[in-house]
């Protein structure tokens, strides 16, 4: 019987397996992944899960049943350290191998760490999965944390930022760059939101580089920074984005470039190899060059675009992608890539606050950033069209 080995269960990997299921696959299907939960949406990790051990479990993807009925073997702890191309055959840290006629690598991304004299003290954090959450939060929720920095304004950070100072928390977030969430959105979005948690009391420290950190009894005390000032710090979260996990991929051979090479049907160098989610590189259909997104929405169409190449089936039509973040009584959702727009017009509203930016080149709509107007993203996402006509592929 024809087999699909997919090494990863996140939110890529699972999808796969299932859309594989629906799309009518009939093969074996292997889902593995080196976590011990059951496969997990990692978004609460850096919003309401970080406020109270009273929370609710972050949702699984799919309820253990489903794996059973859909004859879907899913392996949990269980690591995949090389892959031999030739034999089509991966190989387990315990040594044991198995057999594929497909591999689907969706091993996702892992944060970037710090590169600081003093790194290593207690007290400082990073946050991917279920472990460094939990982590975190009894960090943060403990007797002796009242000063929590933050290195980097990006999205997780920003989401812990607004966690820390909801649990009563002064807050710092130091950024290198000249505003927040650069990479992701419009200098009008960034600035409304900065603005709205600066009023909550979170203090932005831009343009800082970061020289080390200060100690005491083996703790992080303090960040110290590039001209001289300390802040200080009972607790440090680095969210200085994540680097992809292409170390098996590469080990293999396949093709790297910051990502592993892709193409339109997320295929690697190796045909029978497929790559989707955080850990793959690309072209997208709404922004040029090729690009390597880390949202849930990327995560999900990338296995239905990957399902549909090994079932045979048409590729789905391209839709604009998307992501969301929740920070303080901000819902902020964007549809399309913020690149290669030269023309922005926003739509602000203060009480309450609400926000929509448009991001266009000429007359076509690159992009748009709302700020609590769920509604209107359906709209959005209709107006927003693909840069090249999908009838030249
Ligand atoms: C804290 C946090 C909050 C987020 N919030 C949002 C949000 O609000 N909105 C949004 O759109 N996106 C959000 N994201 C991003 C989103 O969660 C990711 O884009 C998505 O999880 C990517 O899915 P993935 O399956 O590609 O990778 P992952 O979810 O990282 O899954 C990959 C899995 O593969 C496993 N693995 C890797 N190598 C091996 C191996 N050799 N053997 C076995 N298993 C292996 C890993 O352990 C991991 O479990 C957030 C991410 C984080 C970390």
């Amino acid at each position: 019987m024809d087999t699909t080995v997919i090494i990863g269960n996140g939110v890529a990997g699972t999808n796969a397996a299932a859309t594989l299921r629906k799309n009518g696959y009939e093969g074996a299907i292997m889902l593995i992944g080196e976590e011990v939960a059951l496969p997990y949406q990692r978004p609460p990790l850096s919003k309401t899960w970080l406020l109270g051990p009273d929370r609710p479990h972050p949702t699984p993807i799919r309820p253990l049943s489903f794996f059973e009925d859909n004859r879907i073997e899913l392996m949990r702890a269980r690591k995949v350290v090389s892959i031999d191309r030739n034999e089509q055959r991966i190989r387990f840290s315990d040594g044991k191998t198995t057999k594929f006629d497909t591999l689907i690598l969706a091993t996702g991304a892992s944060p970037r760490r710090l590169d600081l004299q003093g790194v290593d003290l207690k007290g400082i954090h990073y946050l991917r999965d279920l472990g460094d959450s939990a982590g975190l939060r009894q960090a943060l929720t403990g007797p002796d944390c009242r000063d929590v920095v933050i290195i980097g304004a990006g999205v997780i950070g920003l989401e812990v930022a607004s966690a820390a100072v909801d649990l009563g928390k002064t807050v710092t977030v130091i950024e290198a760059a000249a505003r927040a969430m650069a990479r992701v959105a419009s200098p009008a979005t960034t600035n409304f939101v900065t603005q709205k948690l600066t009023d909550t009391g979170v203090q932005f420290l831009f343009n800082k580089k970061i020289e080390g950190f200060g100690a005491a009894n083996h703790r992080v005390s303090s960040v110290n920074l590039g001209d001289g000032a300390e802040v200080k710090a009972d607790l440090v979260l680095a969210g200085i984005g994540a680097t992809p996990n292409v170390e098996l991929a590469e080990a293999a051979g396949l093709e790297c470039d910051n990502g592993i090479c892709v193409d339109q049907d997320m295929r690697t160098s190796d045909p029978k190899i497929f790559a989707i989610g955080d850990c793959a590189r690309g072209d997208n259909k709404f922004a040029p060059g090729k690009l390597r997104i880390e949202t849930v929405h990327n995560a999900t169409t990338q296995a239905q675009i990957a399902a549909a190449a090994i079932c045979n089936k048409e590729r789905p039509a391209p839709v604009p992608p998307r992501f969301w973040s929740d920070l303080k009584d901000m819902k902020v959702q964007a549809v399309g890539i913020a690149v290669g727009y030269d023309l922005v017009q926003s739509d602000a509203s203060q009480h309450p606050p609400s926000l929509e930016v448009h991001l266009k080149s000429g007359d076509r709509l690159v992009a748009a950033e709302i700020v609590n107007l769920p509604n209107r993203q359906g709209a959005l996402m209709k107006a927003i069209s693909p840069i090249v006509s999908t009838d030249a592929q």
